[in-house]
């Protein structure tokens, strides 16, 4: 029954065969956690992968973003973007930090550097853009300001697996940034994220903070939390990322096929490459138009899903809009008129490795109609 749903992503599985071998090393070896083999093997092929100096994996993608604000001791308010997934805010949210939110740039779907500025407070110590569906943020301009105020820069980086600028990794931007490695994520560890630093000594007291703090058998120097990643989930990864490339590879021709599909249906518009920029293509965007597209976008939303091309929403309704955090100054809609836009005017349309010609056939043709 399920056969004629097309989802909006698919996780990028390992071969069981070779998931079944290194099972059976950890079997052998009985380590199936805290620091085992498989999780520095891990560490260290990410490290390559991705261009970074370095990196602590964490047990998934929301714990990176609260230890970062523990290490860096970030209280008070935080500039960030009400266009992301929820776990951006609520991560300031449980450090007990208020969230102040600034519009998007509608050419990135990014927090707008130029409107930074007028949301500083004296009480305002960091800024938490997002690199939303993998887009790079203007990232001098966001350290400029923050270099200017004194403020630390956390990037929530959960899109943005392998993204490149100019062949530097888009993830060694700001004081750190998080990876989300959830199963609905380009590279996936079925759970899982990582925090990435560019000091050493801040990797050691991120890794006390992410194993209850203990720094030895007897000593604890800081109320950490549990978020290690295992030995199975390692392995996995290890697995997987050799297949990364492959993947986002299959991705852009989705992409590619799209964009040259779309581009001349009146009232639907969406992105093209950035220049100088490697996309991971983790997410395809289309914008509608409802005067010139003659469906709203819900209109159109639902009759995908009525075919069953389940795309997504995504953000929509923004972060500003849950009831948790609507009643926050800033988070009126008049305060955000871009990101309500977009919020209004999104779809994902399914994008995976193993989308079939088929399945990209059956979306373009329910789009165009
Ligand atoms: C997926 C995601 C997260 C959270 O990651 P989990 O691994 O699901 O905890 C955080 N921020 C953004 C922008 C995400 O898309």
């Amino acid at each position: 029954m399920n056969q004629d749903i097309i989802t909006v992503t698919s996780p990028l599985l390992p071969n069981l065969d070779e998931f079944q071998k290194l099972l059976e090393q950890i079997w052998e070896s009985k380590w199936i956690t805290n620091n085992g083999s498989f999780h520095q093997q891990l560490e260290e092929a990410l490290c390559k992968y991705l261009g970074v100096p370095y990196i602590s994996l964490f047990t998934n993608g929301t714990l990176p973003l609260i230890t970062a604000l523990q290490a860096l001791h970030i209280t008070g308010e935080v500039i960030t973007t009400p266009y992301s997934f929820v776990a951006t805010t609520h991560a300031l949210w449980w450090n007990g930090i208020k969230p102040v939110f600034v519009d998007i740039d509608p050419k990135t779907g990014n927090i707008d550097p130029n409107k930074i500025e007028a949301a500083i407070t004296p009480r305002t110590t960091a800024i938490m853009p997002v690199h939303v569906y993998g887009k790079p943020c203007a990232t001098d301009s966001i350290q400029e300001i923050a270099d200017k105020y004194g403020l630390k820069v956390i990037y929530d980086a959960a899109h943005a697996f392998g993204v490149k600028v100019n062949d530097q990794s888009i993830i060694n931007a700001g004081d750190m940034a998080t990876l989300s490695f959830h199963a609905t994520k380009v590279f996936n560890t079925v759970e899982g994220g990582a925090l990435v630093m560019h000091d050493e000594k801040t990797k050691k007291r991120i890794d006390y903070l992410k194993n209850f703090g203990f720094a030895g058998e007897t000593e604890v120097v800081a109320p950490g939390i549990n978020s290690k990643m295992d030995e199975i989930r390692s392995a996995y990864g290890l697995l997987n990322l050799r297949q990364v490339d492959a993947a986002i590879a299959a991705r852009r021709q989705v992409a590619q096929t799209y964009r040259t599909a779309l581009q001349h249906v009146e009232g639907i518009s969406f992105w093209n490459d950035m220049p100088g920029v490697r996309h991971n293509y983790s997410y395809f965007p289309i914008f509608v138009n409802s005067e010139k597209y003659g469906l709203t976008r819900d209109e159109l939303y639902f009759k995908m899903k009525s075919q069953g091309i389940w795309g997504r929403r995504y953000f929509y309704p923004l972060i500003s809009e849950f009831s948790t955090y609507r009643g926050l100054e800033g988070a009126n809609p008049s305060n955000l008129p871009q990101a309500t836009k977009m919020a209004n005017s999104v779809i994902c349309l399914p994008m995976h490795h193993a989308l079939s010609e088929e399945d990209i056939q059956r979306t373009i043709d329910c789009v165009i109609k």
